[in-house]
């Protein structure tokens, strides 16, 4: 079994074992092959590029130093120029408690001769920091590869910046915030290293293969180019005011809606209406990306249905779906408290079918397919600052599906092409997050500020979703008013303002269309052929094979 590969993680040796068995065994396969070719080592990284996906395979930095000195009888000089010239790293969480660190004696238990190398590019380094900064000794204590405030650490996002000669994020946010904040130090020594790779997904799997009635209907107007140059796209534009086209696209969304309606059906046994408006949040369970947030709303819309049954509210089915982490405590909560309520919702006579809440197990890539082209509303509702870029959100967005979204990650570049008249923004920004934190932010006066938030969260603690039971949710509820650390409060007001704008939009179905086309339309950047033509361009320095077909 593969280490359990998430954010909130636990020193494990398993997991440092398997990090080092796959990075040794991909290093030596490499330089088994360039020799095999007669290559010289010394030629080593004009042939091989090792990009670093994240931390996890940061050791290969000390791995192949361990290779080319131990096993290949290189001096140090050379084969730190060849790791150099070999590595480049892909930063991809902004948390400070997603970063890894191992205990430095689990390490030199298991991997003495990897902790050796780690002390020695270590000792090297301090010599740099300290010949460029004279006398800054807390920098170089921030900056050193070994953490050694109380127990000791390995940092590996460090031992991945020094060994690296390119560092990037996947967004123009998190490109930004990461020079600011996790890397500073790293980007005042070596501001030529860092640059900026916002992610893509690719068109074939997630427009292509998923949405073919979609695919079927552009190609149609604009031929089928766009597959492989998405910017084409934008010749969908001047069919939005066509308003037999708009009738076509809204036929393919209920085709989808439809398929998904099905799949939801054998999975939960839930009934869904497919002319109700599909808002969507699929993607890892995690506080930080707020599927409680979206719970809230629902309450809140729940108890306008109490208050008085035959108010005017716009059918809806919300639909969730994602992991947690085994050992993540609060996201498993989370996702006991979108059920609860999905099974108090969903058979009130009150409601009356017009809200309709359903956990969708099991989400992977296969069911994804059904799910992102099946939706109208995206949301991607991350506090600001925290999402180094998503890709669920570009996903969802070429396949016509409109965003309901703070300014993080990608939604920012998202919001620029799509024109924020097609983008429901709220919240606020990753800046207004620190310094509202920095002030000393007091979820409990939101709380008594905001009557409609109290009713919501009175809801929950009275054990309304847990057959009154106020226990079951009492750690999440508490969380929240105590300390809200992802600012839910902070963001529910406009939050519930924003989804008012999405509600009286939809009720315009011409309005929404041209809203929706206009998204696919110009989502063409966010193609993953663009990312790793840039990743090519910038980093590994190389050039397209020629290919001709007959
Ligand atoms: C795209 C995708 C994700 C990433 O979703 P985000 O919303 O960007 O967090 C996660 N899981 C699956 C199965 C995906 O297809």
């Amino acid at each position: 079994m593969l280490y359990p590969n998430d954010e909130p993680l636990q020193g494990k040796q398993l997991r440092l074992e398997q990090q080092v068995f796959f990075v040794s065994c991909s290093l030596q396969d490499m330089l088994r092959i360039h020799r095999g070719f007669g290559g010289e080592l010394r030629h080593f990284a004009g042939h091989f590029a090792v990009q670093l996906n994240d931390t996890h395979p940061a050791i290969g930095v000390a791995e192949l130093m361990r290779l080319l000195v131990d096993e290949h009888g290189m001096d140090w000089e050379p084969a730190w120029e060849i790791t150099r010239s070999t590595f480049a790293y892909t930063n991809h969480t902004l948390l400070p408690e997603a970063l890894e660190k191992w205990p430095v004696d689990l390490f030199a238990g298991l991997f003495p001769r990897h902790m050796e190398i780690i002390f020695e590019i270590n000792r090297r380094f301090l010599e740099e920091v300290r010949e460029r900064f004279p006398g800054d000794d807390e920098r170089l204590a921030r900056m050193s590869l070994i953490d050694e405030q109380g127990q000791r650490y390995v940092r590996m996002a460090h031992l991945a910046c020094v060994g690296s000669h390119a560092i990037n994020g996947v967004a123009e946010l998190h490109t930004r915030l990461l020079k600011e904040t996790v890397l500073r130090d790293f980007h005042e020594m070596m501001p030529q290293k860092f640059s900026n790779k916002t992610n893509g997904v690719t068109p074939r799997r997630f427009m292509v293969l998923s949405n073919p009635g979609l695919s079927r209907l552009i190609n149609g107007k604009i031929g089928d180019t766009w597959v492989v140059k998405p910017e084409g796209l934008r010749r969908l534009e001047k069919f939005a005011d066509d308003a037999s086209f708009r009738q076509e696209w809204r036929r393919v969304k209920l085709g989808n809606k439809h398929n998904l309606a099905r799949l939801i059906l054998e999975r939960t046994g839930i009934e869904v209406d497919p002319s109700s408006l599909f808002d969507i949040q699929v993607k890892r369970i995690h506080e930080y990306k707020r599927q409680h947030l979206n719970v809230l709303h629902i309450i809140a819309l729940y108890n306008r249905i109490k208050q008085d049954p035959s108010c005017d509210i716009c059918p809806r089915t919300f639909i969730f779906g994602g992991k947690a982490a085994p050992g993540y405590f609060m996201a498993k909560r989370i996702i006991k408290l979108i059920n609860s309520v999905g099974d108090v919702v969903n058979h009130d006579p009150d409601v009356a079918g017009r809200l309709k809440v359903v956990f969708f197990p099991d989400f992977n890539v296969k069911n994804a397919k059904f799910i992102y082209p099946a939706c109208d509303l995206s949301e991607q509702i991350s506090t600001a600052g925290k999402e180094a870029s998503g890709t669920g959100n570009m996903k969802f967005s070429m396949n016509g599906a409109l965003t309901i979204g703070t300014l993080d990650g990608a939604n920012v570049e998202i919001r620029e092409e799509v024109g924020a008249e097609n983008f429901f923004l709220f919240g606020l920004t990753a800046e207004e997050v620190v310094s509202l934190q920095r002030n000393g932010y007091h979820p409990l006066e939101v709380y008594h500020q905001n009557q409609e938030l109290r009713e919501v969260i009175e809801r929950i603690s009275s054990g309304h979703f847990s057959n009154g039971d106020p226990g079951l949710f009492k750690p999440l509820v508490d969380s929240l008013l105590f300390h809200d650390t992802f600012m839910l409060f902070a963001d529910f007001g406009p939050y519930v303002e924003a989804q008012g704008q999405v509600e009286a939009a939809y009720r315009d179905p011409e309005r929404w269309t041209r809203m929706s086309i206009l998204n696919t339309a110009r989502m063409g950047k966010f193609s993953s052929d663009r990312a790793i033509r840039e990743y090519c361009r910038d980093i590994w320095k190389v050039k397209p094979a020629p290919v001709t077909l007959d």
